[in-house]
């Protein structure tokens, strides 16, 4: 059950409803050769954010992150949302004296075999090239087909790959789906979710409010795990909205709550292509 509501959370999510370091490219020849295939298309004729799609995502919470600095909304948001978790009875000390046993029962009830061998040994290089891009170390981390209909997913210590979907999009809107879910693992999103959801369960008998700070909670890991991927390089950033499109294609803008808006998404992607913020 809990396997499913993680797949919920941050597979399904990173690929249907939705799922800081210096640019290394020159230690990873195999991205800078075939980043530069498509170089011509990643400065994108505009990248300004307009009107309308001001007006399209006006009512996204996350639509404040393209207004002012991302990275110091995203810290504002996250104590605005450790304010809230405060007053529904989760606080960061509640947290901190459960992390620990919260995490190895995660951990236990995560491992996933590694199973390499049944995925395209294509993507499982790109994967671990990109994990080395941001630093993650490819051999702690499980491969493993996904079948629910999305093309990547993570848990803090498995990639789970949809091959057949993953194989569909281009390859910015792949390296961006990787550095995406590096991001997870790196800061351990699912299991911190987790932990939130089942403390919140014990002490928030509200089940409206609950929902909400949770939802909030899920929009803010996934918008910093986009913004820590597309600050990387603009081929990221770029990925990010050929991604978008992708998914655009396949479902629409579908309301959900628990990732930012496809548009919103996209504006982020525009605003740092935009800024150029890439030493
Ligand atoms: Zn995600």
């Amino acid at each position: 059950m809990k396997k499913l509501h993680i797949l919920l959370i941050f597979s399904i999510v990173t690929g249907f409803y939705i799922v800081d370091h210096q640019y290394t490219h020159k230690k990873n020849m195999s991205i800078e050769k075939k980043s530069t295939v498509a170089q011509k298309s990643y400065i994108i004729s505009d990248n300004a954010i307009d009107a309308q799609t001001w007006q399209a995502i006006a009512h996204d919470p996350t639509s404040d992150m393209l207004k002012t600095d991302t990275q110091q909304w995203l810290e504002q948001e996250k104590q605005a949302i450790w304010h809230e978790l405060t007053q529904l009875g989760v606080s960061p000390k509640l947290f901190k004296q459960h992390e620990t046993k919260y995490r190895t029962e995660y951990n236990k009830y995560n491992e996933h075999p590694d199973q390499t061998n049944k995925l395209n040994q294509n993507t499982i290089a790109l994967i671990k090239d990109v994990l080395k891009e941001f630093n993650i170390n490819a051999d702690t981390i499980a491969f493993c087909p996904l079948k629910v209909r999305s093309p990547i997913a993570t848990t803090d210590c498995a990639i789970l790959i949809n091959d057949s979907m993953f194989n569909e999009m281009t390859h910015k809107a792949k390296i961006f789906t990787i550095g995406h879910e590096a991001q997870h693992i790196r800061f351990k999103d699912d299991s911190t979710f987790c932990i939130v959801e089942q403390l919140l369960d014990k002490r928030c008998a509200n089940a409206e409010q609950k929902q909400k700070v949770v939802e909030r909670f899920s929009r803010f890991l996934e918008a910093r795990a986009d913004y820590y991927a597309i600050i990387k390089h603009p081929d990221y950033a770029q990925g990010l909205i050929e991604f978008m499109d992708y998914m655009f294609q396949l479902g629409g803008e579908n309301g959900i709550t628990s990732h930012p808006l496809k548009k919103t998404r996209i504006a982020l992607g525009k605003k740092v292509l935009k800024q150029n913020a890439y030493a």
